[in-house]
């Protein structure tokens, strides 16, 4: 076991909000109600006229109760906390403390709603859910903007990574991508740009390997961009480091006592995308009405490349 200091204990104590104020707790709780399958109340109550605000949905990785087979081949209930360090660091206790802070940092900027899929510290029972905790992810967050009456989501769902080779090591975003296999082409190019700007931020994260852009078939990204019409939705995981790697778990420790420099970075880089994609928008509009037609269907990938980030290929093998 590692040890809490008295600060880390009363931070990791202290209540944290499941959204935004701009959130009504009953839109937030009709959206929770939604991935289990369960009738709403009061309909659907639209945020006030012209709320143009980006829902960004802080998907903590893991954190889920389910049925496993074990090796006598009953079916056991487990807590799934996703991938473990040496030291005992989990997935989902990383995840739980950049996420935290990473509400901090959004949740009083006007341009977003906030809402947690998961709350730090909570298991979510799989058992509950009217579909896999994967997807459940995805179809919150577009409850959520039903709920709203938002148009545009952003899913970050927080991982960590792990591999059998304690050699891997570094940060990389996961974006979908169309078909099987691995490094395919991505099935939105807004979610590549958002991976973009991330890591644009992230990179030199106490030492950490840009590892870049992956493209990879994964169940809560594909749902989340395809319930969305065009481009208007984009979700990423941010792998941050792996725990399998001997110096990474050291970012990982320092991490969890200290998270809000990771958080911030996180925080800056959907600020980043977010400015592209307003500008993007506004040279559609100035280009006229045969562009204006589908707006939704701009994508932001040049800019990223002409304003000079790094930009580590869909491609590639
Ligand atoms: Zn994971």
């Amino acid at each position: 076991m590692r040890e809490m200091g008295d600060e880390a204990l009363a931070r990791a104590a202290a209540p944290v909000p499941a959204h935004s104020q701009s959130i009504s707790p009953q839109q937030y709780a009709n959206a929770q109600r939604a991935i289990r399958g369960q009738e709403l109340t009061g309909g659907f109550m639209k945020a006030s006229a012209g709320d143009d605000r980006t829902l960004v949905v802080i998907s903590l990785g893991h954190g889920v109760e389910k049925q496993a087979r074990g090796e006598d081949g009953q079916k056991h209930t487990v807590i799934d906390r996703g991938a473990v360090s040496a030291g005992g660091i989990t997935e989902s206790e990383l995840a739980d403390r950049v996420g935290r802070k990473l509400f901090e940092y959004l949740e009083n900027d006007d341009r977003y709603h906030v809402a947690f899929f998961r709350m730090p510290g909570e298991i979510v029972d799989q058992k509950e859910l009217a579909m896999s905790h994967l997807e459940a992810r995805a179809h919150f967050m577009e409850a959520m903007k039903r709920q709203l009456g938002a148009s545009r989501g952003v899913l970050l769902d927080l991982q960590a990574n792990s591999s059998a080779s304690p050699r891997d090591h570094g940060m990389e975003v996961v974006v979908d991508q169309i078909g099987r296999g691995r490094d395919g082409t991505a099935t939105n190019p807004n979610s590549t740009a958002l991976a973009q700007h991330l890591l644009a931020e992230i990179e030199g994260y106490q030492g950490l390997r840009n590892r870049g852009v992956k493209t990879y078939n994964a169940r809560t990204l594909d749902a989340a961009e395809k319930a969305a019409p065009g481009n208007d939705d984009v979700a990423v995981v941010i792998e941050s480091l792996f725990l399998s790697n001997p110096g990474d778990e050291k970012v990982a420790d320092y991490t969890v006592r200290r998270p809000q420099e990771l958080a911030e970075r996180i925080a800056r880089g959907v600020l980043s995308y977010e400015l592209a994609r307003e500008e993007a928008e506004k040279t559609l509009i100035a280009q006229g009405p045969d562009d204006q037609a589908k707006p939704s269907q701009g994508t932001l990938v040049a800019d990223i490349s002409a304003s000079g980030v790094s930009s580590v290929g869909p491609k590639g093998g």
